[in-house]
């Protein structure tokens, strides 16, 4: 397989020359469609609140930030201070030992403690503690990779299969050649020469057009990415053609070996 967006290209003439079982007078009509192939990884975020009492030190305030890779975090952030109280754990900042139950001694020796008493781990000390609102936070990654077929082929008799067929074929789960990324989307063009126009513009590969497979896959992007704060999407086309003929429809397109394929036949 090169590594040119052309060599993905099917046509009519290279579907003879490489000897595919289809008809060699000309298709009534031939349409140049793809198949888009979406890999997509995002880290979701959840969180939960608790309030506490907690000297304050070392806990940071406002949200996380973004992460830098795809792995899984915990956070813990000051949402809220809710005012000074006094500590529920000891008194003015002490509280008795527990080794030595509060005597100072063990047996004729002196316990490690101040006089059968420490200083407080939950105040650390001040005899006061701050109320806050502690936000916990995980992020979790989660990946994707789907593919999504223009609808306009699943009402052809002959290429009902099409989809699963070309999903197997091309390998869709795999890493995708870097000559069938798309770039773009959602086709948008930044309108300059316009006020505050934007042009939307329908994507396509080299001549070959995804149809409704952008919007179906704009969906799934949405529902996937739900409570996402990173993502990484890249949307891949495969290029095939439809070839129709009076009775028969025939799709061809490489495969991920390189081989061209002809797929579908007669419909009676
Ligand atoms: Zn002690
Ligand atoms: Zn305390």
């Amino acid at each position: 397989m090169t590594d040119s967006p052309g060599s993905y290209l099917p046509t009519f003439e290279g579907a003879l020359s490489e000897g595919l079982d289809v008809p060699s007078e000309r298709p009534l009509e031939q349409q140049r469609l793809a198949m888009l192939v979406v890999h997509a990884a995002v880290v979701r975020r959840s969180s939960w609140s608790e309030e506490v009492v907690r000297p304050t030190s070392g806990i940071p305030h406002g949200e996380p930030p973004v992460p830098e890779d795809f792995e899984v975090r915990h956070h813990v952030r000051i949402a809220n201070e809710l005012g000074k109280v006094p500590c529920q754990f000891c008194e003015r900042g002490s509280r008795p030992c527990r080794v030595c139950g509060g005597t100072g001694k063990l047996g004729a020796r002196a316990c490690s403690c101040e006089g059968g008493r420490i200083r407080c781990p939950s105040c650390e000390g001040a005899g006061r503690g701050s109320r806050l609102m502690l936000r916990y936070y995980t992020d979790t990654p989660a990946s994707m990779c789907e593919a999504y077929m223009p609808s306009q082929v699943g009402f052809v008799k002959s290429l009902f299969r099409l989809e699963s067929t070309m999903e197997t074929d091309i390998g869709f789960m795999r890493e995708m050649p870097e000559v069938l990324r798309c770039h773009d989307l959602t086709g948008r063009v930044g309108g300059s020469a316009y006020r505050g126009g934007v042009k939307l513009v329908r994507p396509e590969f080299h001549g070959h057009e995804f149809g409704d497979a952008i919007e179906k896959a704009i969906a799934g992007l949405a529902a996937f990415g739900t409570g996402a704060v990173r993502y990484d999407i890249r949307a891949y086309a495969w290029p095939f053609l439809w070839l129709h003929y009076h009775e028969a429809d025939y799709a061809v397109y490489r495969t991920r070996t390189g081989e061209l394929r002809a797929y579908g036949g007669s419909a009676l």
